[in-house]
């Protein structure tokens, strides 16, 4: 079986129908890109650069976030390096937590949140970023936006790099891409706020059930209740989908969905060219997408966004 799946490293990943289908890779350190690299990925489609800061008491400058992005931007040699910023609190705190108690903090000062909370902080890893641009195709992704004027307040922030590093004259990508994570569900229900200022989205479907649900993605008490083709999770991730390719934006899916093949077919019937998942997953993936049509799971896709009844729902996933 092993053998079997290491023949599929040297196959183009495309459905039977010629769609291209890119399997990319999430990593959370600059070692990981060893294993990205054994799997032959198409690209980075999630750096969690919040592993870089946890754990310790003192956090990384600019320097040594510099070193840490070139060096994954580096080692994939010009394909996309998609580098998400800080996407502290919930369940990935920081040493230097401070005194605040948050009641809720999956509802709480997180992500983008955090980072717009902390301008200094923020500034330091978007120049961090920019430098890295110059060495490979790196990415911005910003996590749990739900607002635009959280994007505009990012937007603002990374021109405000971009201009110190011209001023520096110190190289950088100027066109690189600002893309967004839809994990909220505000966001996945106006998306044209998202997909007019932004370039790509990308999908986490782990908080975005999470959200849609209300079911704690760390409770273990409420786990039977978090159900990745609950109808109203299935309807916020097609939506996503379909309103961000006609946008002409890419979307991919770098939640766990992505990286369980019980879900392939599904996420190819909905249009979905773009997945992200732990290296260890691509292969397997890569053989359901091999043996995909995407035309045909296409109009049986259809068929099952329109369905309520989870039985019937689950029936015709285990079908395609
Ligand atoms: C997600 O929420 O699906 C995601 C990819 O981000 P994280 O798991 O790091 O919250
Ligand atoms: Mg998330």
């Amino acid at each position: 079986e092993r053998s079997k799946l290491k023949r599929l490293l040297t196959m183009r990943g495309a459905t039977l129908d010629g769609e291209t289908v890119s399997l990319q890779a999430n990593i959370e350190l600059p070692g990981d890109v060893a294993q990205v690299r054994e799997v032959d990925a198409d690209g980075v489609g999630l750096f969690r650069t919040e592993f870089l800061f946890m754990n310790r008491d003192v956090l990384p400058n600019e320097d040594e976030q510099f070193e840490a992005y070139r060096s994954v931007a580096k080692a994939m040699g010009g394909k996309p390096v998609t580098i998400r910023t800080l996407d502290i609190g919930s369940d990935k705190a920081l040493n230097s937590g401070g005194p605040r108690v948050e009641t809720n903090p999956a509802l709480g000062l997180r992500a983008i949140r955090y980072s717009l909370s902390e301008p200094q902080m923020f500034l330091t890893q978007l120049r961090a970023l920019l430098r890295a641009s110059a060495y490979g195709k790196v990415q911005i992704l910003v996590p749990m936006l739900a607002h635009a004027h959280e994007i505009d307040a990012t937007l603002t922030a990374l021109a405000v790099a971009k201009a110190q590093l011209r001023t520096e004259k110190v190289k950088f990508d100027e066109n690189v891409l600002v893309g967004g994570m839809i994990e909220v569900p505000a966001a996945a229900l106006s998306l044209g706020v998202f997909v007019k200022r932004l370039d790509f989205l990308s999908i986490g479907t782990n908080d975005l059930i999470q959200y849609t649900l209300a079911i704690d993605r760390t409770d273990e008490a409420v786990a039977h209740l978090y159900d990745p083709l609950h109808p109203a999770v299935l309807r916020l991730i097609s939506q996503t989908i379909q309103v961000g390719t006609k946008a002409g934006l890419s979307v991919s899916v770098c939640g766990e969905m992505a990286g369980d093949a019980h879900f392939t077919r599904l996420l190819i019937g909905m249009g979905l060219r773009t997945f992200s998942m732990h290296p260890s997953q691509i292969l397997e993936v890569k053989q359901e997408v091999l043996r995909a049509d995407s035309a045909e799971l296409g109009s049986k896709v259809a068929k099952i966004l329109r369905q309520d009844e989870p039985e019937r729902i689950s029936e015709a996933v285990g079908k395609l």
